[in-house]
């Protein structure tokens, strides 16, 4: 059981949040885990351990009696990370890697050991992401496409579809249920670093496999890396065989902060959410803007997606600046309270410019336009980010 220091499983995320991944903690004698920094684990016996080895090595998880065996195969404080997410995520399990890209990577090299190297990719994604697909390092073929083409575009040796809502970085809203139609048996894998599962839980709208960079939003202080993928039994045994062979491990501290930062998500997220939602509507009609990007913002959830699929627009709001490129620079360097650095979902607020930053390997023809930034909105006053963002508009 998740929660065996309290009697029954709640039901609301806020309080499976607190409370997930806390086996036997209480028991133990502590409030909170214990950091098990072990590479290696003693063996009861030969025989034994070795069945450890081969049922975690072949995927397993670890059974009543086994051996951990080596820090590779099983980690306490990973377990205790992935099973709180699977509770927020709704999923049978979860598979916690080094980085997000470590966590798609081995998605990857599952499709191609499945011999369905085949990947319908709907576009925009993250930068990473597109471009690890775009190069085929992994011995995958991707054709692009949108919901529309995503039925024809399916083959027999076809292994995902990927998507990501809201999208990376213009925040479009992809429509995960029409993709999963379209998409039959193909499992679709839905991105969900920016929604996180207090927002939308992919797997309610059709989706089989969520994939996290949990560096932004799960960790949510800037300082930690992970990377996580959620979904079925038989997927999560293939996942952690790929992780235990390729060795993209997730270390104990990063897993005890991820765990850590998962009890505060839900606060986190809305209280960013809701000062994004304040920020993007005070910039609107602004004359060096030509668009604010924000789903929450009228006209830009078309489909109705907020409400059903998602239950809020997210943190992340985008602005195209009138000026392109140069306006855009001008901007981005006039920030003050706002820092100029790559990443997301963390406590305070940061801006980008992707087109030369986190979508430069991006093909041109799918490169966000030049005169975009991205803020990834923190947890300071709206009132604050609000003057900093009018003030560097000012500079422009
Ligand atoms: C950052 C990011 C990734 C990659 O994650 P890393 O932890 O940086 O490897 C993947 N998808 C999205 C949406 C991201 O923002």
């Amino acid at each position: 059981m998740t929660h065996e220091h309290i009697e029954t499983t709640p039901e609301h995320i806020e309080t499976l949040a607190v409370h997930g991944g806390m086996r036997g903690v209480s028991a133990s004698g502590s409030h909170v885990p214990v950091i098990d920094l072990s590479t290696t684990n003693p063996l009861a016996g030969v025989e034994s351990g070795g069945d450890s080895y081969e049922n975690l090595a072949t995927g397993g998880d670890l059974g009543e009696g086994d051996s951990a065996v080596y820090q590779r195969l099983w980690q306490p404080g990973v377990a205790r990370f992935e099973e709180s997410l699977s509770a927020l995520e709704g999923t049978e399990g979860t598979v916690a890697f080094a980085t997000g890209m470590a966590a798609l990577s081995a998605v990857l090299i599952s499709a191609v050991a499945a011999k369905t190297p085949h990947i319908v990719a709907l576009r925009p994604l993250y930068g990473g992401t597109d471009h690890v697909l775009a190069t085929g390092l992994l011995g995958t073929e991707v054709t692009w496409t949108d919901v529309a083409g995503v039925a024809a575009a399916i083959r027999p040796d076809t292994g995902l579809v990927i998507l990501e809502s809201p999208a990376n970085p213009t925040l479009e809203l992809t429509d995960i249920h029409a993709v999963a139609d379209a998409a039959g048996s193909v499992p679709v894998l839905v991105d969900n670093t920016f929604a996180t599962p207090v927002l939308q839980r992919p797997l309610e709208s059709g989706a089989t496999l969520v994939l996290h960079s949990a560096t932004k939003y799960l960790g949510g202080h800037g300082d930690v890396m992970g990377g996580t993928v959620s979904g079925p039994t038989d997927w999560i045994v293939r996942l952690r065989q790929v992780r235990a062979l390729t060795g993209g491990l997730l270390h104990p501290f990063a897993a005890y902060l991820l765990h850590r930062g998962l009890r505060t998500l839900p606060v986190r997220v809305r209280a960013q959410q809701e000062t994004a939602g304040a920020v993007a509507r005070r910039l609107v009609g602004h004359p060096a803007l030509t668009r604010v990007l924000y789903p929450g913002l009228p006209g830009q959830d078309p489909a109705g997606l907020i409400g059903t699929q998602t239950s809020g627009a997210g943190s992340l709001i985008a602005l195209d600046l009138v000026g392109g490129y140069d306006a855009a620079v001008r901007f981005t360097e006039a920030c003050e309270l706002i820092t100029h650095a790559v990443s997301l979902g963390g406590i305070d607020s940061l801006v980008q410019h992707p087109a030369s930053l986190t979508h430069r390997p991006v093909v041109a023809s799918a490169r966000p336009s030049a005169g975009v930034v991205r803020i990834s909105i923190g947890l300071e006053h709206a009132d604050d980010l609000t003057a900093d963002i009018l003030r560097a508009l000012d500079a422009v």
